[in-house]
């Protein structure tokens, strides 16, 4: 059965809150369902409650009386605020972020204000989980529990809030650690990757701060200190409320270190060279040995789209990642790659690791998990794809 009410307790308040599920107007559309026995979820005052910083938007930890009035105090002081909730017995299966729209009948009461813009992203990004994303959800994205309302009292008056998976660590931060290494940074490039292969363009990146939604889980169970380092950390993409169903993507080039600087029309997707930029795969005062080997593989990518047009956009990118970057992880890893010869243009076939015994492009083979899930199929719209 779907739990449609949650009790919220604030540590340092002296209650708690019951909240409950709450419709988007205008929106019939569906969420996750909480996990079974979540009857309440708790937010540890001085810990747990953060925004991020107006300049280089990393966390920054706010108490409760420094969020008590928020909304009422002009615009400067709306940055989102989000928190980190568990459940009493702390199982670390069940993590959420709640962000929460504070005193909501007056910080929404402005159509113009900034907080009514808050607000506007919050209602945006759930209805495109709800619309796009739910085959998507717990692999690539946070899994999305919908809108909640409560009251909060003398604390914060009316509180709106989504509830999501929590996912873990930003790369805005972890690119300021040690976890800052080459396969990191791959796996940031294959996350966006595997988004656009699936239709999914998050609506563009303009400043290095912006990977504030990559989002990677370092503390997973069973993650190894190697692993973290080695790209091998569950990562998840969040914020869609800019964002795009129905891109077809028209990249040439895998997202890795090129070496080399393509223009945007020779990269054929604008979000991906926003990310070849951000990430310094495309360092763009340096004229580097790489020139050859990059437009080798625009031309490579080229010519074997049209000795075997039947293939889809996502295969002719793994082929060539396969044929010219053999040692860079792939993008859709449940997919093992065969080379019908070892002439340069061969042509590739695909076998899908979780249905051994079905064709990946056979539509009428339909599944709900994103782990098992082929770009062919369009995770926006029960096969649809535009
Ligand atoms: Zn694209």
């Amino acid at each position: 059965m779907t739990t449609t009410a949650i009790w919220v307790r604030f540590t340092g308040l002296p209650h708690r809150f019951p909240a409950k599920s709450w419709r988007i107007p205008n929106h019939t559309g569906s969420f996750a369902s909480l996990p079974p026995d979540t009857p309440y979820i708790i937010i540890f005052e001085d810990e747990a409650i953060f925004a991020n910083q107006l300049g280089g938007k990393r966390r920054r930890t706010l108490s409760l009386d420094q969020t008590r009035t928020w909304g009422y105090n002009g615009d400067d002081d709306c940055q989102a605020i989000y928190a980190q909730a568990q459940t009493p017995d702390a199982d670390p299966t069940k993590v959420f972020c709640l962000r929460m729209i504070l005193n909501a009948k007056h910080s929404t009461s402005d159509t113009r204000s900034t907080p009514f813009k808050v607000y506007e992203k919050l209602v945006n990004d759930a209805v495109f989980h709800s619309n796009h994303l739910r085959d998507l959800e717990g692999v690539y994205v946070p899994l999305h529990y919908g809108l909640w309302i409560m009251d909060a009292g003398d604390w914060a008056g009316t509180v709106l809030f989504s509830l999501t998976q929590w996912c873990g660590t930003s790369w805005n931060e972890l690119q300021y650690t040690t976890l800052n290494t080459a396969a990191n940074r791959i796996l940031v490039g294959r996350s966006y990757e595997a988004l656009h292969d699936f239709g999914i363009d998050c609506g563009g990146l303009d400043r290095v701060y912006d990977f504030r939604h990559v989002i990677f889980d370092v503390y997973a169970p069973g993650l190894t200190q190697a692993q973290r380092s080695n790209g091998e950390a569950p990562c998840y993409i969040v914020d869609f409320s800019e964002a795009r169903a129905d891109h077809e993507c028209k990249r040439v080039v895998p997202v890795l270190p090129l070496g080399f600087s393509l223009s945007s029309t020779q990269v054929g997707c604008r979000e991906m060279t926003d990310v070849l930029i951000l990430l310094k795969f495309m360092p763009l005062f340096e004229p580097s040995p790489s020139a050859k080997q990059v437009l080798a593989a625009v031309a490579w990518h080229s010519e074997y789209s049209k000795r075997h047009p039947d293939q889809p956009g996502w295969q002719v990118l793994a082929a060539q990642r396969a044929k010219l970057y053999p040692d860079m992880p792939p993008v859709h890893p449940h997919f093992e790659i065969a080379f019908e010869d070892e002439s340069l243009y061969a042509r590739a076939t695909f076998t899908d690791e979780f249905a051994p015994d079905s064709d990946p492009d056979d539509e009428s083979e339909t599944t709900d998990r994103a782990e098992s899930a082929s770009p062919d199929s369009d995770p926006s719209d029960n096969g649809r794809r535009g």
